[in-house]
């Protein structure tokens, strides 16, 4: 996986939550920041990127409101 890959699968596991770019970036143990790629996965333009939020909110990591992004939970239907 690359780590764009990673980051979109670490965000749909924890689908409904809402992370900040640094804690992605420490949950996955990145070397670089994840801004531009966060931005592009919360623009639906990397992949199946659609069903995200991209907004400033309370990260569920570290409880700060931040720029932040989630994967929306998949529809039950
Ligand atoms: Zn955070």
């Amino acid at each position: 996986m690359n780590t764009a890959e990673r980051v979109v699968h670490f965000l749909r596991k924890r689908a409904g939550q809402y992370f900040c770019d640094d804690c992605i970036v420490q949950e996955l143990r990145l070397s670089k920041p994840v801004t531009r790629m966060t931005d592009q996965i919360g623009r639906g333009s990397n992949m199946r990127g659609s069903g995200n939020r991209r907004e400033v909110a309370i990260c569920s990591r570290c409880g700060e409101q931040k720029l932040s992004i989630m994967t929306l939970p998949e529809k039950l239907n």
